[in-house]
């Protein structure tokens, strides 16, 4: 480390507040977590702006998660944040841009570039080495690995992106776990062409920013299937053609809507965001014969019956897309800096918190009343 670097990390606080979960179920805590004491080469340390609360730490929180979680951990994974150290190497971001002390940046889960998946099969969200933000115990170093939190640290294999200066906070947390999943999810699909049928399943955030994305891809229709009514709504904002409500409509009527709107046949491309297991099985109706599943939004450990038979006779392409790399935050960024003036972004941020409310932004959150709630931690 050299001696400006040191300076840098000297001249910070020895603790940084933050929400921690330490037993599921529980009220989150605000404690004073310790700061790393070193910066590893290729890290940084960030002063967390925002951090915008996603589903996932809802059900992190209450202990619903199928994955590991080391506790106790910092919740929160949909962090921006200014930079306020630079390890050794980590002068530039993931594309190239120089990173100095003050740029607000993106970052992340870890790739290591050096097992199959990240080299031969170039899927970095499968990375063998993975490391996630909120799922490792904040009593070690480097602690801070979750968003909820003053300050945090990058750890050398994340990625992380610079944020374009139009981009404030608020879109750039949205930007995180949300858009680049949506992002990275176009990219499995593949292209939309003109003359296609889009339909989306759920009007969560995903589902929302997906119908933008159709929308400037050109798509000849957009449709979302979700509820409530406010969350429709949004969603035309952002560029569906069409809604349907799914609690005023049944499946059967809702078939009959895309396919009278699609000359009988079906949408050509349906994208999943809902989260719920039984969504599969419309999904596979809707969709024309020849065209492209894809789902998303299957997290939770449910499961459904469906027939195998419809996906042969279909002859439908089913792709599953899990999370984002970095070039999908790239994406993300990009896309909201390019139509932030068409597309109203700052609408999904439907109430903004200090970092003390947090458990009322997640007792919300799970009441469905917020879309997008922000963390915000000088608030
Ligand atoms: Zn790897
Ligand atoms: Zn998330």
């Amino acid at each position: 480390m050299t001696q400006e670097q040191g300076t840098y990390l000297g001249s910070l606080p020895k603790f940084s507040r933050a929400a921690v979960v330490s037993q599921f179920g529980q009220p989150l805590e605000i404690k004073q977590v310790p700061m790393p004491e070193t910066l590893e080469p290729g890290a940084l340390i960030v002063k967390t702006t925002a951090c915008s609360i996603c589903g996932t730490d809802v059900h992190l929180s209450r202990g619903n998660l199928a994955l590991k979680v080391d506790l106790p951990v910092i919740l929160g994974h949909e962090m921006v944040g200014r930079v306020v150290a630079i390890g050794a190497g980590a002068e530039r971001d993931s594309v190239g841009q120089p990173v100095r002390i003050g740029d607000r940046i993106l970052w992340t889960h870890t790739s290591c570039g050096s097992c199959y998946f990240c080299t031969v099969t170039q899927q970095p969200t499968l990375c063998e080495n993975r490391r996630m933000y909120m799922y490792e115990n904040c009593e070690k170093p480097p602690y801070l690995l979750g968003g909820f939190s003053e300050y945090g640290y990058v750890l050398p294999d994340s990625g992380r992106v610079r944020v374009p200066d139009n981009v404030d906070d608020a879109v750039a947390s949205l930007c995180s776990c949300a858009f680049r999943s949506v992002m990275n999810a176009f990219d499995n699909l593949g292209a939309i062409e003109p003359s296609e049928h889009v339909v989306i399943q759920g009007a969560g955030p995903l589902g929302i920013l997906a119908a933008a994305v159709a929308s400037v891809q050109g798509a000849r229709s957009v449709t979302v299937i979700g509820a409530p009514a406010k969350r429709l709504d949004l969603a035309k904002e952002f560029g569906a053609t069409h809604v349907l409500d799914i609690d005023s409509t049944t499946h059967e009527e809702r078939l009959a809507v895309v396919r009278q709107m699609t000359d009988g046949r079906g949408p050509d491309v349906v994208l999943e965001f809902t989260g719920f297991p039984g969504a599969f099985n419309e999904g596979l109706d809707l969709v024309r014969r020849g065209g492209r599943y894809l789902t998303v939004g299957q997290l939770s450990a449910g499961t459904t019956t469906f027939s195998p038979s419809t996906i042969v006779k279909k002859n439908i392409r089913v792709i599953g897309s899990f999370s984002g790399d970095v070039k999908s935050y790239w994406k993300a960024l990009q896309f909201a800096s390019a139509h932030m003036d068409r597309i109203p972004f700052r609408k999904m941020i439907t109430g903004q918190y200090a970092l003390a409310d947090v458990n009322l932004a997640l007792e919300r959150m799970h009441r469905l009343e917020e879309i997008k709630p922000l963390i915000l931690m000088d608030l």
